[in-house]
């Protein structure tokens, strides 16, 4: 038996996966079973921060590797001090919850402010209003923050207590959360799996002047957004607000499976001893690797983002083939004539991998993917069209 035959007898039929066994990569380059050489343009979604095998966090993973493993949060233990100090000193917040994953953060986040709003407004006050089209994971919980009904179907009953207004209508989402008694608002600013598409600016500084207003905690889910991606270290920071909490995960850990929760000043003391806990949050290895991604995302990093989007955006707009270009920094959505899946796939046959969303071929290569190998990827998308 082949390795696809034995995948798809072994492994639950989750995964549309394409037709390809990847072994090895450098950088933003990754080589099939074949010996086949690929631009990787979409990171694992968003989660090789710098790359496949790269030389520092490598070296930060595997100095830990042979130190200490795990040994639990009964401990204290030093990389994920250093990595929560870090996470403090770049953004402002205040304290820090490690978990594993995006879903889990949103979740640790959720019971946060279900938590805040209980103690400071009433049991009562225990929805979250989330937006349309939105994504905030799989889990139940997570399902049920996720404005998409299409993920709903079949799972029912989900978590009470959230309910969906649409993106950029501030009357809506303020009608929504007053209706509703909302305890907290949820968003992403770039909404990824909903199809790259960034909130207004207006829209998300009405939003915060409102929940500022009226105690309602803004959430910003930064689990895909985060880390550099949008071309600040996290993309609220585009905004000019403050939220109260922030999720982040995938590129945190610059492969390795970490998550993490922010709280800022209202909620630095909401979650108390035996309120959350994880086996696995706050693992040496990852987050030792996440200290060296982390240190790395600084202002020259970041304008370099902002001047591959630029290109990626001039070179794509107006191509003939391309109806719109949209997204922030390092996450970009192409709106093709020929369908997503199929320019995607002749990428593919051409040596280029790229993602989807929605009706969009999506773009997460690397942060420091080296200008010559987005210039061919490029070039072999515009093939594509
Ligand atoms: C990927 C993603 C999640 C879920 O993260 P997992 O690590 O797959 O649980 C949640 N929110 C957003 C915005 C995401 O892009």
């Amino acid at each position: 038996m082949n390795l696809k035959e034995a995948d798809k007898l072994y492994i639950a039929n989750t995964y549309a996966r394409f037709p390809v066994e990847l072994v090895s990569g450098k950088g933003s380059l990754v080589y099939d079973e074949t010996g086949k050489e690929y631009i990787d343009m979409g990171s694992g979604i968003g989660v090789n921060a710098f790359g496949i095998a790269d030389d520092q966090w490598q070296e930060a993973v595997t100095a830990q590797l042979g130190k200490l493993q795990h040994m639990s949060n009964l401990y204290f233990t030093e990389p994920c001090v250093k990595l929560a100090e870090l996470l403090c000193k770049k953004t402002g917040m205040k304290k820090v919850f490690f978990c594993n994953s995006g879903a889990e953060a949103n979740e640790g986040m959720i019971k946060t402010a279900r938590k805040y709003a209980a103690e400071h407004k009433g049991e009562e006050y225990f929805t979250i209003v989330t937006l349309v089209n939105s994504f905030h994971g799989r889990t139940i919980t997570t399902l049920a923050a996720t404005g998409q009904e299409h993920y709903h179907e079949l799972f029912q009953p989900l978590t009470p207590g959230f309910v969906h207004a649409p993106a950029n209508d501030l009357e809506a989402v303020k009608n929504a959360a007053l209706q509703n008694k909302a305890g907290a608002v949820m968003i992403e600013c770039i909404q990824g799996e909903g199809g790259v598409i960034a909130l207004e600016k207006d829209f998300v500084q009405g939003l915060a002047d409102f929940c500022k207003e009226e105690d309602i905690l803004l959430l910003v889910d930064e689990v895909q957004t985060g880390n550099g991606r949008s071309g600040a270290l996290y993309s609220y920071m585009n905004y000019n607000v403050q939220p109260d909490i922030v999720s982040t995960a995938k590129g945190l850990g610059g492969g390795l499976p970490l998550g993490a929760i922010l709280f800022g000043e209202k909620t630095e003391f909401t979650l108390g001893a035996g309120d959350h806990g994880s086996t696995f949050g706050g693992n040496p290895v990852s987050c030792a690797g996440a200290v060296s991604v982390l240190e790395r995302i600084d202002d020259a990093l970041l304008a370099e983002v902002k001047k591959k989007s630029k290109y990626v955006f001039s070179a794509m707009e107006g191509t003939p083939g391309v109806e719109a270009v949209t997204g922030m920094g390092l996450m970009i959505g192409i709106k093709t004539v020929r369908p997503a899946a199929e320019v995607v796939k002749t990428c593919m046959e051409k040596g280029v991998l790229c993602l989807t969303a929605k009706d969009k071929v999506r773009l997460l290569p690397a942060l420091n993917i080296p200008m010559e190998l987005l210039e061919k990827a490029i070039g072999i998308i515009k093939e594509s069209l």
